[in-house]
């Protein structure tokens, strides 16, 4: 049964559980950013043409110029943290046995940031704008879960 609705006070609930199958691409620009993490074990930016503004995550368009950025720069060096969250419960609400800092860190001349946790610090100790530097798994799959930070 389809039924056309044109308002949201025609909306009903529906309860029960719902099957929901989903495929995530990480796009071109994501593709190139995580091959790297791969098989090179290190994070690139994505380069415009035009301002050569670089930008993480990796985009296909500037932000600015609206150019395809095709060409890559690796990210080097030791980021800022711009933000954290402490996370003391997993997702499905469980409590985590330690803490885990979650922090958003932004690179020096990279517009954006990168999110992963932060490793090596006690929740009282992180602060914004505290110097860190990426660490990426020794054996790296190729997901963000490959991307740690510790203390610069
Ligand atoms: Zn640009």
């Amino acid at each position: 049964m389809r039924e056309y609705v044109t308002s949201t006070t025609q909306l009903k609930p529906v309860t029960g559980d719902w099957g929901v199958w989903h495929r995530y691409t990480h796009g071109v620009a994501g593709e190139k950013f995580f091959r790297a993490l791969k098989d090179k074990r290190e994070l690139t930016a994505s380069e415009c043409p035009k301002c050569k503004r670089t930008f993480l995550p990796a985009s296909l368009y500037c932000e600015d110029c609206f150019c395809e950025m095709t060409a890559t720069k690796a990210v080097s060096g030791a980021g800022t943290v711009a933000s954290f969250a402490i996370l003391r419960e997993s997702l499905d609400e469980t409590p985590l046995p330690e803490p885990v800092v979650a922090a958003f860190v932004q690179f020096d001349g990279v517009s954006g940031g990168l999110l992963a946790p932060l490793r090596g610090v006690k929740p009282e100790q992180v602060r914004i704008g505290m110097r860190v530097k990426p660490q990426i798994a020794a054996q790296p799959s190729g997901a963000i879960t490959d991307l740690s930070f510790v203390p610069a």
